[in-house]
């Protein structure tokens, strides 16, 4: 099954995306974790986007569709794929198009939630260094203070989750991004997931909207 999700920081791409790929056996692709990822590690990639990823700003469409088309090519997102972060731009959808060639999308998620809701998420966000797991202090917090459940890691927020740099990431989201919406309902393949409630509730409502039984 091949996947969109869509939906501005703190709507819960991440936290959905890693519970579908689990339950549909298929890689989530997030451009954000392999930015940060290439950033940590000093790579060429991430001396090119450390600038643009901290303050909020879009790396350029080319260097995103350079790492999506390679990272694509791998073998296991040969049954499937969650695209988490990407597209985010009309150009890198038509970009993806070129990628996918004779595949298509099965189905793009538009997570839907008011920017006060995510303003309040991004606060108390708390991701794992090791994993990648995430945690809401105030929704869905660690057992142990700082500390993942999953695999013991240390738990950090992310710079860009600073309110200033969140207020320049939503008004990104709201020009470059959220034509998106209309974009992929053109292609019929878009569906509106309500995704303001607690997690099970909204996990519940993108497995319907992808036919799978809650
Ligand atoms: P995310 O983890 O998806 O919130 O992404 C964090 C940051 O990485 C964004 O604010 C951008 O600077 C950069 N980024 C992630 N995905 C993309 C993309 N598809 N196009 C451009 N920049 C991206």
């Amino acid at each position: 099954m091949t996947i969109v999700l869509l939906g501005p920081p703190g709507s819960g791409k991440g936290t959905h995306g890693k519970k579908l790929s689990e339950c549909l056996g298929v890689p989530t692709v997030s451009t954000g974790d392999i930015l940060r990822q290439a950033i940590q590690e000093g790579t060429a990639l991430g001396k090119s986007a450390e600038e643009y990823v901290k303050s909020g700003r879009l790396v350029t469409d080319e260097i995103v569709l350079g790492l999506v088309e390679t990272r694509l090519g791998r073998k296991d997102a040969a049954r499937g794929f969650i695209l988490d972060g990407f597209p985010r731009t009309v150009a890198q959808a038509e970009g993806l198009k070129g990628i996918l060639g004779d595949r298509t999308l099965d189905r793009v998620l538009n997570l839907v939630v008011p920017t006060e809701v995510v303003v309040n998420r991004l606060k108390d966000r708390w991701t794992c260094t090791q994993c990648g797991a995430i945690y809401n202090t105030s929704t869905a917090p660690p057992r142990v203070a700082g500390k993942c459940d999953k695999c013991g890691g240390a738990l950090q927020q992310r710079a860009d989750d600073q309110p200033e740099t969140v207020r320049k990431r939503l008004e990104v989201y709201a020009r470059e991004t959220a034509p998106l919406v209309s974009y992929y309902e053109r292609e019929g393949v878009l569906r509106n997931v309500d995704a303001s409630g607690p997690a099970a509730d909204v996990y519940a409502a993108i497995q319907r909207a992808i036919g799978k039984a809650a």
